[in-house]
């Protein structure tokens, strides 16, 4: 990894991720090396944390073929040949919309996939919709209602199935006792490593958009 550093005419320390390979810190013109070298060390957390997420973030773009993400402003924005945001002319709130727009676009997919699978399984929904929610990836309701959420789009196929399966398998058990894992397994057998695996997204329903 690069870090390049810039001296110019400013009042604070900055320091900015420009790729998972390089990083730029601007300092006022007259900062002493060693001032800068320890503004630097005091972020290593925070820029390992967001390397880390980046590279999550390439992951999780290798499982679609029809897009890729990119990384914005903290939140995986999937870019296609056919749009292409011009984020730089953005205002904040238009950049969050559009994020939001481009995921729900896609939600096509998610609902196809429980379709399929509640076909192959044998379970009867009446209604499939989205939800926004920085807490839970989906939810069944005893009027009937699956919801997902729409971040599940960027998750890994494989995670997106256990999600569906968990909240179909709801369907016929509205809690989390024995019997509704026991209905899990028995069309997601590998469902505790997806429950792990979960958690190493957390980030992603946590953002805010
Ligand atoms: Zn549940």
């Amino acid at each position: 990894m690069e870090i390049k550093i810039i001296k110019e005419a400013r009042k604070s320390l900055l320091l900015k991720i420009v790729s998972k390979d390089e990083i730029v810190v601007k300092a006022p013109l007259r900062t002493a090396d060693a001032v800068i070298q320890k503004f630097i060390n005091s972020k290593k957390l925070w820029i390992e944390k967001h390397i880390k997420r980046m590279n999550m973030l390439d992951d999780f773009a290798s499982s679609f073929d029809f897009a890729h993400l990119i990384y914005e402003n903290g939140i995986p924005v999937m870019e296609t040949k056919n749009l292409r945001l011009d984020y730089e002319k953005l205002s904040e709130k238009t950049k969050l919309k559009s994020i939001k727009n481009q995921y729900l676009s896609m939600f096509s997919v998610l609902k196809e996939r429980t379709i399929f699978l509640a076909q192959k399984y044998n379970f009867k929904v009446d209604k499939i919709s989205y939800c926004s929610s920085s807490v839970k990836w989906g939810s069944y309701s005893s009027t009937g209602e699956l919801k997902l959420n729409y971040k599940l789009i960027i998750l890994p196929e494989h995670l997106v199935d256990y999600v569906i399966v968990h909240e179909l398998s709801h369907i016929k058990h509205m809690n989390h006792k024995p019997q509704f894992w026991k209905e899990v397994e028995k069309y997601y057998p590998d469902y505790k490593k997806a429950r792990k695996e979960m958690k190493l997204y957390s980030f992603v329903l946590k953002t805010k958009f």
